[in-house]
């Protein structure tokens, strides 16, 4: 019998130094959607509402759920009472706005330079307007941060207000987009697998509890603080492979089938069709993608994930892959799956990662905006890593779009070639 352990026992390349990521305000822009009569007020500068504003710019046409308390210089050079300014913002804000339920304090870099204490003041203001409304706060600073932590701050932040349960039940924590988690869903009713919750949940009243007795699994690779939360309410976490393209969602879905007990039987004659259907779309994209070199700069915290499905289901060979934060607890499953070979590097030194991405060539690069300009002017081929937050890309029926995501770069630069050859 063999072990496989692929770069389950790697080391990784640690660097401490600048980075080049956006902060957790970011996640503002997809939870907002999860959570219907929720508010995330940030309480920043004009740097933090610019960044909202721009970031979430479709917004305008809606009636808002996010905003920001504006710390004036005054408040920054210590000269007023921020506490007593936030209380009349959020006053006036939840006597004009009725359908919230939750408010989101979210501290941000100069929040947390005055050290404008968030924590307190959820708690006054949770008295004052309960029980119609619940306040939490988080951080969404940029400080030693990347945005993907945003969510699981947020995440971390709910878990302690949930109600105790004895019962036994599947968690499944992270924010999809909400056709997903039907599909999601309704795979795990198919495998009879229940109850089920959710977290986040789509409104406050909706039940979700926690207790010893909930097993939980992640569907998103960045939430290591919310899954110590969930633990330390006495649930216990599932280990699998994160659910991207056709072997990691039958093994996402096989961790928890195991768990509750269905028969092989049953998982193959509800997973069989799905299955199908994903490796053959995956099929299509990855003829462009099959032999092609891949590096990650660390941004998402999705790139261990992503590369065990680009190597395993796509054919691509992986030089180097970054991720802001490597947590072997959550994403060891999918490292060992991998065949040895590429750098894993966890936090950035950028020069110095570019400067291994010029001397590699890759074929492809997945990083920021900030680094996908330049590198494109260099002659690489870049894929912007916060699509893959923004685009639906989990479960079978995604599969194929996520290795299409990849697969567009690489076409529209051979494309581009053969225009300049003609
Ligand atoms: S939280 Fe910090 S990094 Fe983010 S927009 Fe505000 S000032 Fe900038």
């Amino acid at each position: 019998m063999t072990v496989r352990t692929g770069c389950a026992d790697t080391p990784l390349l640690r660097e401490r130094g600048q980075r080049e990521v956006f902060c957790g305000l970011t996640s503002i822009i997809w939870l907002h959607r999860k959570m219907q009569d929720a508010f995330f007020l940030v309480v920043g500068s004009r740097t933090c509402a610019h960044l909202l504003q721009s970031a979430a710019g479709v917004m305008i046409f809606a009636e808002p759920r996010f905003g920001t308390a504006i710390l004036e210089e005054t408040d920054l050079a210590g000269l007023a009472d921020a506490q007593d300014e936030l209380d009349r913002e959020v006053a006036k804000l939840l006597s004009r706005r009725t359908d919230i339920r939750q408010l989101f304090l979210v501290g941000s870099c100069p929040s947390e330079v005055i050290k404008l204490d968030l924590e307190k003041a959820a708690e006054r203001l949770s008295r004052q307007f309960a029980p119609r409304v619940r306040v939490i706060n988080f951080s969404g600073s940029g400080i030693e941060t990347t945005f993907t932590q945003g969510e699981d701050a947020c995440l971390a932040a709910i878990v302690p207000t949930l109600p105790e349960t004895d019962r036994r039940q599947l968690l499944l924590a992270g924010a999809l987009p909400d056709v997903v988690q039907d599909q999601m869903l309704a795979l795990l009713d198919g495998l009879g697998i229940g109850p089920v919750t959710v977290l986040p949940a789509a409104r406050a009243d909706d039940p979700v509890s926690v207790g010893p007795n909930t097993v939980f699994a992640l569907v998103q690779p960045f939430l290591g603080d919310t899954l110590a939360a969930l633990e330390r309410r006495g649930a216990r976490h599932l280990p699998a492979l994160f659910p991207f393209g056709e072997e990691g969602t039958t093994e996402w879905l096989r961790a928890i089938a195991e768990e509750f007990g269905v028969s092989e039987e049953r998982f193959e004659r509800v997973t069989e069709v799905p299955r199908a259907r994903a490796r053959k779309a995956v099929a299509q994209a990855a003829a462009t993608l099959r032999d092609k070199s891949v590096f990650f700069f660390p941004d998402s915290q999705l790139e261990i994930p992503l590369a065990r499905f680009l190597t395993r289901e796509c054919g691509m060979d992986a030089l180097e892959v970054g991720a802001p934060y490597v947590h072997r607890r959550i994403v060891g499953p999918d490292m060992a799956m991998m065949a040895p070979g590429p750098v894993f590097s966890e936090g950035q030194d950028v020069d110095l990662q570019l400067d291994r991405a010029r001397a590699a060539r890759p074929d492809l690069t997945v990083c920021g905006l900030g680094l996908a300009n330049p590198l494109e002017a260099e002659g690489l081929t870049t894929k912007w890593a916060i699509e893959l937050v923004f685009t639906p890309v989990h479960f079978y029926e995604q599969a194929g779009d996520l290795a299409g995501l990849f697969s567009r770069p690489l076409r529209r630069r051979a494309a581009l070639k053969v225009g300049e050859t003609a």
